[in-house]
């Protein structure tokens, strides 16, 4: 039998398993029976995994503020985040990786670390797994070997260049060309709202090809591909649009089958949309650890703020939100570690479910902490700017809620 409890409540017994999370709240610990041991619990390598990020979070504790304020790679970040070689986690073993494939439940715990310390952090790790996923499921051998080592230890930055300056969510509508001409590629077009742009090494460019849309890889230093930096955004992203202007490639830089490219990027999505849950959630433990920090050591009207008005209700329902979404979040990354595309419909879940729910715990906790929830610079200010955009990029929530819609019904008897 399960039964719940508080750590405040109860001392641990040796049948206790210790929940995956930290922070400085009590937490849910689920006492299980021998038969039903380690339920809940995340497996000893995942858990040496989350203790090795925390680590690299709070070495670049003293740095974050600054990186997230950057709109080019923060040099000390990159540092440290390279000696951690944690970037390892998003290649596949064969080519430097630490799993034998891409894992999404290893990523999604990583950036649940990263996240709660620095979104540029985060971000830097979790794009060298976005960019190259490509190329690690559908590009050539020599694709692989000349840059999967170099992603896993953060010599080479990856970017993935999707968006359009008129084309977003509705990506088969986008412009931008390949065509093969005298035995090269040629790439014409404008890649809007890259992340890592500027700081990349290569880019993975969906184009049309045909009747197609292929994926080819397209060195940053390529004739022709300029950087421009049009939009100044919130967002705590290193962010540019990517121009490429008759760019020339050898026709071994096409990643996969001539206008197969949608085939990977639903891939890559499939692997990593949870990992934006993962982040979610940590931007959202982070936040409420300021707001309880904040009102523990705050009084009005003679009480503690923690006992006042509606303060308790809005802790206790962040505290409730972050726990579903963390649940939620594990579940569907471990069962994405097995088969992505089959679990998509719980990837997406979470990712709605966490992204939303950090959006109303990160809203909450400036509440309790009243104007100084709003200084700028402050840790809260910064979990703000980067909990927002999470509701937009890897599929909007109104845009995965109409394909889980169109899923259910579909399914339905
Ligand atoms: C911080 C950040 C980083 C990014 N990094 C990258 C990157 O590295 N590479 C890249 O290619 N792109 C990147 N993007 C772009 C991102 O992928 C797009 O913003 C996203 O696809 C949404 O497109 P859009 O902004 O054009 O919004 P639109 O698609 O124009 O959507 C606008 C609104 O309409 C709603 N909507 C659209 N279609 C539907 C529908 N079918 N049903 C219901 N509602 C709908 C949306 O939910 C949204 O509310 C990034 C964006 C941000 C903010």
């Amino acid at each position: 039998m399960i039964q719940f409890t508080t750590m405040a409540e109860t001392a641990p017994s040796h049948s206790t398993v210790a929940p995956p999370v930290s922070g400085r709240i009590a937490r849910t610990e689920y006492k299980v029976s021998d038969d039903q041991q380690d339920l809940f619990a995340l497996p000893q390598r995942y858990l040496d995994l989350q203790r090795e990020a925390r680590a690299l979070a709070a070495e670049c504790a003293d740095i974050a503020a600054r990186a997230d304020e950057a709109d080019s790679f923060d040099p000390d970040v990159r540092k440290r985040l390279t000696a951690s070689r944690l970037t390892e986690v998003v290649v596949p073993a064969a080519y430097g990786g630490r799993f034998e494939k891409v894992d999404s439940l290893a990523v999604t715990i990583v950036r649940e670390a990263l996240a709660a310390e620095s979104a540029h952090l985060d971000s830097m790790f979790g794009m060298q797994g976005i960019g190259s996923y490509c190329i690690s499921v559908g590009g050539s051998e020599e694709l692989k070997a000349e840059w999967l080592p170099k992603v896993a230890r953060l010599e080479a930055v990856a970017a993935l260049g999707l968006t359009e300056p008129h084309v977003g969510s509705d990506l088969k509508a986008l412009s931008t060309t390949v065509v093969e001409r005298d035995g090269k590629l040629v790439v014409d077009g404008h890649k809007s709202f890259i992340t890592n742009g500027g700081d990349a090494d290569f880019y993975s460019i969906l184009a049309r090809e045909g009747d197609g849309y292929s994926l080819v890889l397209v060195p940053a230093g390529a004739p022709g591909l300029r950087i421009e930096h049009p939009h100044q955004i919130i967002a705590p992203h290193v962010l540019s649009d990517v121009i490429l202007e008759n760019v020339e490639v050898p026709v071994g830089n096409r990643i996969g089958e001539p206008g197969k490219g949608f085939a990977l990027v639903l891939a890559t999505l499939a692997t990593f949309r949870v990992s934006v849950a993962g982040a979610a959630v940590g931007v959202a433990q982070a936040a409420l650890d300021e707001a309880v920090a904040h009102a523990k050591s705050r009084e009005g009207f003679g009480v503690s703020l923690a006992r006042l008005g509606s303060v308790p209700e809005h802790l206790a329902s962040c505290w409730t939100d972050i726990e579903m979404a963390r649940s939620l979040t594990y579940r569907a990354a471990a069962a994405s570690a097995r088969d992505a595309r089959a679990n998509l419909h719980l990837s997406s879940m979470a990712k709605v479910g966490a992204t939303e729910a950090a959006a109303r715990v990160v809203d909450r906790s400036v509440q309790i902490m009243g104007r100084f929830g709003l200084v700028r610079g402050g840790k809260l200010e910064r979990l703000y700017r980067e909990a927002r955009p999470m509701r937009i990029y890897e599929g909007s929530t109104e845009v995965i809620f109409d394909s889980l819609a169109k899923q259910l019904v579909k399914e339905a008897p």
